[in-house]
């Protein structure tokens, strides 16, 4: 299959909602309109074949992860996602794969009220690189950096499935924890809800520990008192590991993509009633403080150290 086929047969695709869109694929470039009042956020993440994915895993799932880990991202930023670029590297271009992979994701980008506006297609290892652009309005978005002294530390969702479903080998989508880790759900509406309530968001694609500490870090140095029987866990991992480990997945598992905000304890109540609006559980886990370090109490942290993944070379 040549470079244009792949491009024409699978991703140039008519689009809806396109009045910003003065010229999308086809060209040198994409030539978008910005909505006056609002900042641009652009977010992009990179997903490497036997890194972030494996050969068995189903390329609709591949397809829908790439644009998720993304949308996961702009969901923190308190951002609405607006188009999207997609960067192929493809070892050997199949029909089939391609098929699957672009169902997947455009389920998700037409789901998410976004548009493909380009990208590159390119022979190589498998790689895929996509690049989200949204809108927030000037001045709103949610950053790391606002966190304060006595804010309530809010995670969406439950943590620790994606890495459960790791840990254990149960990965297919069939599997409530296999699932999780397939098909994550950016939560969208709730960033946007939460411009203007939140002092500070963070998506946990790392691990609940390590992404924290970045907002306490880019806040000034602060630390955090985190209550390890609140945090939100999948029943499916307390009982395939018992719940001590299931708890130590969710502090330093990585891929949940859930989101991870401060709020003044003021703001509680309006936060737990974006619940039913944003269809997510939401829990407060712990509280922010102005010692540094993360304490954790009751959870005995064994000989394994609590860190999250990063990658090394
Ligand atoms: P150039 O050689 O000028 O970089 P290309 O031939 O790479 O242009 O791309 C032609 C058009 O197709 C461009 O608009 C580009 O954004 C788009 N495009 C290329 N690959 C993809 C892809 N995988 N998905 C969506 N659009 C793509
Ligand atoms: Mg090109």
């Amino acid at each position: 299959m040549r470079e244009f086929e792949v491009i024409s047969r699978f991703f140039d695709r008519p689009s809806e909602n396109s009045s910003w869109i003065r010229k999308g694929i086809g060209d040198d470039g994409a030539v978008l309109t910005p909505s006056p009042g609002f900042d641009s956020v652009v977010v992009t993440d990179t997903s490497v074949s036997g890194v972030h994915f494996t050969d068995e895993q189903a390329p609709d799932s591949v397809g829908y992860r790439s644009l998720a880990v993304n949308l996961s991202d702009i969901a923190a930023m308190g951002a609405e996602p607006k188009w999207v670029t997609l960067n192929l590297t493809l070892e050997q271009p199949e029909s089939a794969w391609l098929e699957e992979f672009a169902n997947g994701f455009f389920r998700l980008a037409d789901a998410s009220n976004l548009t493909l506006v380009g990208g590159d297609t390119t022979k190589g290892p498998l790689c895929i690189t996509a690049t989200v652009g949204g809108e927030v309005q000037s001045g709103q978005g949610l950053y790391r950096s606002g966190a304060q002294v006595g804010d309530l530390i809010v995670v969406s969702g439950l943590l620790g499935g994606a890495a459960a479903a790791l840990a254990s080998g149960r990965t297919s989508a069939e599997d409530a924890l296999g699932h999780v880790f397939q098909y994550p759900v950016p939560r969208l509406d709730l960033g946007k809800a939460l411009c203007g309530i939140a002092n500070s968001a963070i998506d946990i694609s790392d691990g609940l520990l390590p992404d924290l500490q970045h907002v306490l870090r880019e806040s000034g140095g602060l630390g955090a008192l985190i209550e390890a029987d609140k945090i939100p866990l999948f029943d499916e991992a307390c009982s395939a590991f018992g719940s001590e480990r299931a708890i130590e997945l969710a502090l330093t598992g990585g891929d949940d993509y859930e989101l991870c905000f401060t709020v003044a304890p003021s703001n509680l109540k309006t936060v737990l009633n974006l619940e039913r609006a944003c269809g997510v559980r939401l829990t407060s886990i712990g509280v922010v403080r102005e010692s540094t370090g993360i304490e954790i109490s009751g959870f005995k942290a064994d000989a394994s150290p609590l860190t999250g993944y990063e990658h090394t070379w």
